[in-house]
């Protein structure tokens, strides 16, 4: 059978279209990983950057009902968004609560009280920006030294996700696919077979949600904060 090759494995599930596209193509060479730091992750429902910074008076109260903690305020060292909410994918996720409850708990509307659904989410786009570390893509199974979701003063909805992720342990991963928490997620997410390799592949849905980066036990996923799908993969 004929060997995937890896460029084409990156053609199909990852971002690297867009910046080989660029490279060979004669533009300039951009990495996904700086291209996603120009902005900020932010809850679900956020308004525009210019008009969120206008309008969020850094009450907190986002981060105090997020049930998984994912909600973080920027400190100090984030002058020109200081006290803003963050989320950083890499820690938590958000897990696309039903009816949202850090949207509710916004006072301002910055946190966009119209947004009720997942599909009206558009935090930005997941990437894979490691294939060759990816587990399943070499073919490697899960150690428990690996898994990264670790809680402390968990809740229910956090020991229900950690006992779902020590599931895993001796297992070929497909933790990004299946614990996405797009409600279609193989809109979102699917794993994908093809010459005898298997990998992620992130589809038109993704909302940037940050979870398959948070519990990738690789750490090979990142999102690219307020990018759509279309800026990312065409
Ligand atoms: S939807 Fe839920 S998990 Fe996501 S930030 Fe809001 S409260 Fe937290
Ligand atoms: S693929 Fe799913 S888990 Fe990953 S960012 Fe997109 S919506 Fe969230
Ligand atoms: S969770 Fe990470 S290591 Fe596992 S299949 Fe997805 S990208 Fe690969």
């Amino acid at each position: 059978m004929k060997k995937l090759e890896r460029r084409e494995v990156l053609k199909k599930g990852s971002a690297y279209t867009l910046f080989f596209g660029a490279l060979f193509g004669g533009g300039i060479y951009i990495s996904p990983k700086l291209y996603a730091k120009n902005n900020h992750l932010r809850p679900p429902g956020a308004l525009d950057e210019k008009s969120f910074l206008a309008t969020c008076i850094k009450c907190g109260q986002c981060m105090q009902v997020c049930p998984y903690h994912s909600i973080n305020m920027y400190d100090i060292t984030n002058l020109n968004s200081i006290g803003t909410p963050y989320i950083d994918a890499h820690e938590r996720g958000c897990y696309l609560c039903d009816l949202f409850p850090c949207i509710l708990a916004c006072p301002t509307g910055s946190l966009q009280h119209e947004v009720t659904e997942a599909s009206d989410i558009h935090m930005g786009t997941a990437y894979i920006d490691d294939i060759d570390n990816c587990l399943a893509f070499i073919g490697q199974k899960i150690e428990k030294e690996s898994l990264k979701a670790t809680f402390s003063n968990q809740n229910e909805r956090e020991a229900k996700l950690l006992d779902a992720i020590q599931g895993y342990i001796g297992k070929e991963c497909t933790i990004c696919a299946d614990m996405c928490p797009y409600p279609d997620k193989t809109d979102a997410i699917e794993m994908v077979h093809e010459n005898s390799r298997v990998f992620p592949k992130i589809n038109q849905k993704c909302v940037g949600c940050g979870v398959c980066a948070e519990l990738c036990p690789s750490s090979v996923i990142s999102v690219a904060s307020r990018k759509t799908y279309e800026e990312v993969y065409t």
